[in-house]
């Protein structure tokens, strides 16, 4: 019988001198999906990537990844994934199709094949206008799809995928998200590292949360936003006088009773229509001309999570600077 799980982790260890990076981790990603990886710097999301796809070794625990034991026949393995990350691995002088077609001859695709395999991975990551142009002048999406386009050259039954838009911008983000949409219907599984919970919501039908080595939860995305709390509303007014008043406003559309903070002057609550509800408050104010300072929609954060789950932040200051990702403050 096939595995039900294309990636499975059992208790791993990895240690580094007396650094424990996997301290008996745990996973297990079903075949046809994107599982999400979810975790600040540090956690150890890329040693279980990197375990996982056969590149470092392990020192306890098991691990079967499209049904082959990672431990026992790692060439295997290699021969069934795939690995795209952070760092595009293209070559910058050449075109897009010149990287491809150089990959393919790398994995001994004859002359003929690797043309071919070429188009059909420039068509499928839509890559085919600038198919032509050197990489150097590509946009940071434009790369990242490159790069993944590289990764799929063998059609792997598994994609790793280690923080692939860490430091594009929505646009760019975007255009990988839709990526790696199609992969997944095309049938490959994904296990997608991310520092961004609205990365692993949109994508993932499954997160791991990972903090120190070790997961520390495993949900669906709406499980974990359940437990962390939904999206909320805020306002700020500029004078005190008018905080009934935006309290009112925002009562009108919360699920819960409104709550302010010690400035006195924000007000905020969780809704389930964000846009809906953004919509009404700031017709409201407007209306009874209330001057509001700030208005928007606040949406947990791996911070969030974090707090929830372990009482603590997330410990990586550069992972946590901001409650929104770029793609949610540009939505
Ligand atoms: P990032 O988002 O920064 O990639 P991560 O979640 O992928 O973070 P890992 O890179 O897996 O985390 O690191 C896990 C822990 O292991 C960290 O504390 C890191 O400092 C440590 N570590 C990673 N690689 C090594 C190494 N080669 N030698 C010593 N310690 C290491």
């Amino acid at each position: 019988m096939e595995d039900e799980f294309a990636v499975r982790a059992e208790g791993l260890e990895k240690r580094y001198g007396e650094k424990r990076a996997l301290a008996g981790f745990d996973l297990a990603a079903r075949r046809g999906t994107v599982h999400g990886l979810l975790g600040p710097n540090g956690a150890g999301k890329t040693t279980a990537v990197r375990v996982l796809s056969t590149l470092l070794r392990f020192d306890g625990g098991r691990a079967r990844v499209a049904g082959v034991d990672v431990a026992r026949e790692p060439a295997r393995v290699r021969g069934r994934i795939g690995l795209a990350g952070q760092y595009a691995a293209v070559d910058q002088v050449l075109t897009g199709r010149q990287n491809l077609e150089m990959f393919a001859r790398l994995f001994h695709l004859d002359r003929r094949r690797a043309r071919r395999r070429a188009a059909e991975l420039l068509e499928r990551f839509d890559l085919v206008e600038a198919a032509d142009r050197g990489v150097g002048g590509y946009s940071g999406g434009m790369r990242r799809r490159l790069d993944l386009a590289s990764s799929m050259i063998l059609a792997p039954d598994v994609l790793f995928l280690d923080e692939p838009t860490t430091g594009l911008d929505p646009r760019g983000r975007g255009e990988v998200w839709e990526a790696v949409r199609a992969l997944v219907a095309g049938g490959t599984t994904v296990l997608l590292t991310t520092q961004y919970l609205e990365e692993a919501d949109r994508l993932a039908s499954r997160i791991t949360v990972i903090d120190r080595g070790r997961a520390i939860a495993d949900d669906t995305p709406d499980g974990l936003k359940n437990r962390v709390g939904r999206d909320r509303v805020e306002v700020v007014v500029g004078d005190p006088a008018d905080l009934p008043a935006a309290l009112a406003a925002v009562a009108r559309v919360a699920d819960t009773v409104p709550e302010c903070d010690e400035t006195g002057r924000r007000v905020h609550a969780p809704v389930s229509d964000r846009v809906a509800a953004l919509t009404e408050v700031a017709r409201t104010l407007q209306d009874q001309r209330i001057g509001v300072e700030d208005i928007g929609l606040r949406r947990p954060s791996l911070d969030d999570v974090f707090l929830r789950l372990t009482g603590r932040p997330a410990e990586s200051a550069e992972s946590t600077g901001s409650t929104e990702s770029p793609a949610e403050a540009a939505a």
